[in-house]
């Protein structure tokens, strides 16, 4: 049984669906996948997809297609109790609240990943919104555009302002390349708003550490803030947000402003169900695992990825970091343990040291720190591009990202604002209230 159908998830399912066909006898182990959504989503691709540079749906994978010797169950896992090898789950379609199935099982991986962390800031949670998912990714495009439509929509200057100025809190991977993918979209865009130019645009991005992107290293973090600043966008390190409320920005400098977008990246935590349940867990509410992907001092469960504390033997940190480079690799590592455990061989410890990082910052625009190897600007941009479609689940995904980027060459960016999908009824009930007449 694994929960949760994410890097870790799916990874160790595939890899458990090779082995189905080399290693293992047909029909020796049944694999079961519980995931709320039918996809894996590959996250390092939301911030392109939110750009329109790639099509929202080319950056999943269809578990079910992808995962065709194994059964796909959509549900929202809400319980483990690990004592009676049993788990509760509400399936998909049921209302929160509504009746919870119990699924038994014999060996668990739990693959939950993580949530956004958020602090207690007045007007966050009513105001704000995470980048994690696709959808998050399709409205935050949709949402960016509309911006536009307002501003040029709108004669009043308290209205403009507020419409163009787009705040992200939070500097690491997700925040960096959201902020610079998305800014670099409306700039392009204003080219088709007469009365908007890029710099009546305000971007700002706040960050309490005296860094951003951790990921690249001290001097490509130096490097980024500096050409994000070039670009106009307000770097904000060793500031925090202090409120929100009714999108009234304020900042622990002192400054207030508004804003019309508010999106949120500072950290995630482990997901909340480990916690409940009755696994192992450490004080940050990751499940504790061996270094060969076992949770501590139980048998027949495994776990990796963000929602699990793995020890990092490769000496670069005591534990391994939540990123997608540590997940995909300890998920082959996982599924190759659970087989040497069904064959009474001895598992193997995961050691990986870390290789280094690629980010996006826009089109031709990127960093990288890679063995070593510092690049900046469009090299750094082919070698994000490159390796993250080296990375990508299936050809048929590799193929329809490849394809994307080449339509880009032609045609210019779309640009259209769907915002109205957040009501697609509004039309219909207009309709209904308009019977009588
Ligand atoms: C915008 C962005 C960009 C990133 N870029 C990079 C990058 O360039 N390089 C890099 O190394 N890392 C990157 N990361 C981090 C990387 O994506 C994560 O570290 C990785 O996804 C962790 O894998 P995981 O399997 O632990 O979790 P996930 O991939 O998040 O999978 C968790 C799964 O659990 C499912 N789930 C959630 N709740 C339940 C439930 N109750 N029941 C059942 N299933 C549930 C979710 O739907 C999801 O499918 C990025 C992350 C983001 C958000």
């Amino acid at each position: 049984m694994i929960i949760g159908g994410g890097y870790v998830g799916m990874y160790t399912a595939l890899r458990l669906q090779r082995k189905l066909r080399s290693e293992l006898k047909r029909g020796e182990i049944v694999v079961t996948v519980i995931d709320p959504q039918s996809y894996m989503t590959y996250q390092p691709f939301l911030p392109e997809a939110a750009a329109g540079n790639l099509e929202p749906r080319h950056v999943v994978a269809p578990l079910r297609k992808v995962l065709r010797r194994c059964r796909v169950r959509n549900g929202y896992v809400t319980g483990i109790d690990h004592g009676g090898k049993c788990l509760t789950y509400r399936p998909a379609g049921a209302k929160d609240g509504g009746p919870e199935l119990e699924m038994r099982y014999d060996r668990l991986v739990v693959a939950l990943g993580s949530i956004s962390r958020l602090l207690p800031i007045p007007g966050l949670a009513e105001c704000g919104i995470g980048f994690k998912t696709v959808e998050e990714a399709i409205y935050l495009r949709n949402h960016v555009l509309h911006q536009l439509d307002i501003a040029a929509s709108n004669e009043d200057p308290d209205i403009r302002r507020k419409a163009l100025t787009f705040v992200f809190v939070g500097g690491g991977f997700a925040g960096v390349e959201a902020i610079a993918e998305l800014e670099d979209m409306a700039r392009d865009a204003c080219k088709w708003y007469p009365g908007i130019t890029g710099d009546d645009m305000r971007w700002v991005m706040v960050e309490a550490a005296d860094r951003i992107l951790p990921e690249v290293g001290p001097e490509m973090g130096q490097w980024t803030a500096e050409a994000l600043r070039k670009r106009g966008i307000e770097v904000r390190m060793e500031t925090m947000l202090k409120s929100a409320e009714h999108r009234r920005i304020v900042l622990s400098d002192g400054e207030e402003f508004e804003a019309g977008t508010l999106v949120w990246t500072a950290g995630v935590k482990a997901h909340p169900v480990v916690r409940q349940s009755d696994l192992p867990i450490d004080d940050k509410g990751r499940v504790k695992a061996t270094a060969e992907l076992v949770v501590e001092g139980l048998d027949g469960v495994y776990t990796a990825g963000d929602n699990a504390r793995v020890p990092d033997l490769s000496d670069t940190g005591e534990f391994t970091a939540p990123n997608a480079q540590h997940a995909v690799r300890q998920a082959k590592r996982l599924a190759d343990n659970i087989v040497a455990d069904l064959r009474g061989r001895p598992r193997k410890p995961y050691v990986h040291s870390y290789v280094g990082s690629v980010a996006g910052l826009g089109l031709h625009k990127g960093v990288a720190n890679v063995y070593g190897l510092k690049l900046r600007g469009v090299p750094a941009w082919f070698m994000h591009r490159t390796y993250h479609l080296s990375r990508m689940p299936t050809a048929n995904r590799k193929m329809r990202v490849t394809a994307d980027w080449t339509l880009a060459l032609f045609f210019r960016r779309e640009i259209v604002s769907l915002a109205e999908l957040e009501r697609p009824r509004e039309e219909f009930e207009l309709a209904g209230r308009d019977q009588a007449v």
